[in-house]
């Protein structure tokens, strides 16, 4: 009888191990607005067509940057105008919040979010359009005969000084290796930068490309449409690849955005579906790594499948959070084996008893 408690003691902690959730979930409540344009942002809470509020017109050029209102000569007015309202809607819309036409307090919180500077596609304005990938105008891709592989570099000079180049150069390789592994494409890092299909670096403010970063957080990165090649991010945010030792409460997690900036540099657009790579935000702390159903459909129409990849062998980990689908099949597995060690105790000490 002792024997049978002292087993289930030994087995109970792994009961509880196996049911604990996956590490990397993670749990982001409060976001610190550096950048004072996204601060101004919350005092225009449930503003709506007619109203006069400064701050507006901050918005407007948050709408002229990624797509969703043109420039006109009320642009830098405060006025919440007939074509702000249609803008607003279709941000609204696009991102898959509540359409209510006015600044509430979902549409504001989305855009304090920091995201990629990549212009989102002008939507349509049906009301039941399917959300999913897209593409850039003309659908441009790699034009090179597949399967292939494309070089990448490093940039010697624009580089980030708080994280070693080891561990960002182990990054970008799974970064790529997730594409790679749906579509007949390769990816192999080259030292030269000059000839290198693909260009990363780390940039500061005006970078001479027209799209200019912002300091900490809002913009993090771009990357550029087929064939240009170039994937920037903004040396200013705090990137990390390990929030064990960066703890900082702005902490972008750059594998996440490395993944989603390679999309673009292969012809994906921004897509609308909330939980897939190409969508357009990423909260401070958050891991965004697995390739969604959508990804994979979107980048399969450009290049093809891999030969080697199934997509029915992915709805598993498409199902679960962030993590790569291993965890949590271990999980299961001891989760199950934790059960069946139970219910031999438990027949054990009755027969005992
Ligand atoms: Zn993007
Ligand atoms: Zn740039």
């Amino acid at each position: 009888m002792f024997f049978s408690f002292f087993l289930l003691f030994l087995f109970y902690p792994t009961c509880f191990q196996a049911r604990r959730t996956p590490l990397e979930t993670t749990t982001i409540t409060t976001v610190d607005h550096h950048n004072s344009t996204w601060h101004e942002f919350e005092n225009l809470l449930d503003t709506s067509k007619g109203s006069h509020v400064s701050g507006i017109s901050e918005v407007k050029k948050y709408l002229q940057r990624f797509g969703y209102l043109k420039f006109s000569n009320t642009s830098s007015s405060d006025k919440f105008d007939n074509e702000f309202e249609v803008a607003v809607t279709r941000y609204q819309r696009k991102l898959g919040l509540t359409v209510t036409g006015n600044l509430d307090y979902e549409t504001i919180s989305q855009m304090t979010l920091p995201r990629c500077g990549m212009r989102d596609t002008l939507p349509p304005l049906k009301f039941h359009a399917i959300q999913h990938y897209n593409y850039f105008k003309g659908k441009p891709r790699w034009s090179r005969a597949i399967p292939t592989t494309l070089t990448y570099a490093f940039s010697p000079n624009y580089i980030v000084s708080n994280l070693k180049l080891s561990d960002i150069k182990v990054t970008f390789r799974q970064a790529f290796s997730r594409w790679s592994a749906v579509i007949p494409l390769n990816f192999t890092e080259t030292e030269d930068y000059g000839f290198s299909d693909i260009k990363i670096g780390f940039y500061s403010g005006d970078h001479d490309d027209g799209e200019p970063f912002d300091g900490v957080l809002g913009v993090l990165a771009h990357g550029f449409s087929p064939e240009s090649g170039k994937l920037h991010l903004d040396a200013a945010e705090t990137w990390a690849v390990d929030f064990e030792s960066e703890k900082s409460g702005v902490a972008i997690d750059l594998e996440s955005v490395a993944t989603h900036e390679i999309g673009h540099v292969l012809g994906l657009a921004h897509s609308f579906v909330k939980e897939s790579v190409m969508y357009p935000s990423l909260k401070p702390r958050e891991k965004k790594l697995d390739l969604k159903v959508d990804d994979i459909e979107g980048i399969q129409e450009l290049y093809g499948s891999n030969p080697k990849f199934n997509m029915e062998s992915l709805s598993q980990s498409d199902t679960s959070s962030s993590n790569n689908g291993v965890d949590s099949k271990i999980e299961q597995r001891l989760s199950r084996l934790s059960l069946i060690v139970a219910m031999l105790l438990i027949m054990f000490i009755t027969f005992d008893a």
